[in-house]
């Protein structure tokens, strides 16, 4: 017997069709002996919906009544999850975030997980009873509702996950597992039997998003291994760990493209001690998020600087910045959005050199101009022409000879 936390994300349980189905896999899984929790996310397209619902009454509606809203999504497909079981007589029980005992801070829409009291879930386990859970939400010290952050249910099932020492951590979606690159862009991407919790949170800042970044940092610090896996299917999917010795002697484990990114120019500002900091300070406290950036030389007392943001920061970007050249006495900012960043990932880059090397000869052979480069101990990533993103990705899986399996 083994204790099995499965986590169903929004398409999984998209209709009633498919909640049902859900429920014949969670029977099967509890045929064969084992405790199961069972973690939901709203039907998929629920949560934009009620989003769209608020900002139709109101511009910036409340935090808390966000929350209070949100965690309705999740609700209904707990209940509606247990009464499938119900229907297959399986002794099934839904539970809100506060009746599992998932204690957050009291930071309404991003909460983080403090404490889990697992007491009323280990009584049901023993019970014999199926629990389920309401991704994605919890309680605060004053009894209020809180919300997980977008995609938050991963990060329920992993944490409570680590509060009832589970066996296995199943997260089922609707994708087979990892892949080496975006199979509908490169024929031979091959799914990958295992990754390392960084190769995967590299993956998925350079746009390959499978998962919700801050359940797999969670699952690193509290060494929850898990499976990505697909609920359509009975195919075997990613084991997500701890890395081994062995994944070093693969260079590179995946390439991904992140087509969200805006290229900013910040040119013509004096080349001065502060100047950057001024402009950075700016975009911080604008709330926008940069990635890669460079600094060119100056020359006659002037200096540029170009960086990527989230295409949907740009125009906050530019605006934050206004500003700034004022107080500088000079700057201009130009955005450029027809963009791509590619990465290659591995945590065999460590030990081995040349990957660098490899990547832009491979470029230079398809004619792709790099813009922009950045690197960090397990990535490489360019910045490219959008309208070339996707030879870049045939190219770099090829001559990385990522369609081998290892
Ligand atoms: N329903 C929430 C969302 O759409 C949480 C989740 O699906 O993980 O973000
Ligand atoms: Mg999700």
């Amino acid at each position: 017997m083994a204790r099995i936390v499965q986590k169903y994300g929004g398409t999984s349980v998209g209709d009633i069709e498919r909640i049902k189905r859900v429920a014949e896999r969670i029977k099967a899984a509890r045929d064969e002996g084992n405790q199961l929790v069972v973690v939901v996310s709203a039907r998929s397209g629920v949560t934009n919906e009620l989003i769209a619902r608020a900002r139709a009454i109101h511009e910036h509606p409340s935090d808390r009544e966000m929350d209070m809203l949100l965690a309705t999504g999740e609700q209904e497909t707990i209940a509606l999850t247990a009464i499938a079981l119900h229907a297959l007589k399986v002794d099934a029980v839904s539970y809100t975030g506060a009746q599992a005992g998932i204690f957050t801070d009291a930071v309404h829409t991003k909460a983080k997980i403090k404490t889990i009291n697992a007491r009323p879930i280990e009584h049901d386990l023993k019970a014999g009873k199926v629990v389920i859970v309401a991704g994605f939400q919890g309680i605060n010290e004053d009894g209020q509702i809180t919300t997980l952050g977008r995609g938050g249910s991963d990060l329920t099932a992993i944490a409570l996950a680590a509060a009832i020492k589970a066996d296995k951590c199943e997260i089922y979606t609707d994708v087979d597992g990892v892949y080496t690159a975006d199979p509908r862009v490169v024929k031979d991407a091959r799914k990958l039997a295992e990754i390392s919790y960084d190769e995967m949170l590299e993956l998925a800042s350079s746009g390959s998003k499978v998962m919700q970044s801050r359940s797999v940092e969670f699952a690193k610090k509290y060494d929850v291994v898990f499976e990505v896996r697909s609920s359509f299917n009975h195919n075997p999917g990613t084991i997500v760990k701890e890395e081994v010795v062995y994944m070093e002697q693969v260079v590179v484990r995946g390439v991904a493209v992140d087509k969200d990114q805006a290229k900013v120019i910040v040119s013509n500002i004096p080349d001065k001690p502060g100047s950057a900091a001024k402009v950075f300070r700016a975009l911080a406290e604008a709330n926008v998020i940069v990635d890669m950036i460079v600094q060119n030389i100056g020359h006659n007392g002037i200096a540029n600087l170009t960086f990527t943001v989230p295409q949907g920061d740009s125009h906050r970007a530019e605006k934050a910045l206004e500003p700034v050249f004022t107080e500088l006495g000079g700057g201009e900012v130009a955005i450029h959005d027809q963009i791509a960043k590619l990465s290659v990932v591995g945590v065999g880059m460590k030990t081995h050199s040349g990957v660098a090397a490899t990547l832009f000869q491979t470029l230079a052979d398809q004619g792709i101009n790099i813009e922009l480069i950045s690197t960090s101990e397990i990535k490489i990533s360019v910045v490219i022409a959008a309208a070339r993103a996707d030879d870049a990705a045939r190219a770099a899986h090829a001559a990385f000879g990522l369609e081998k399996a290892v």
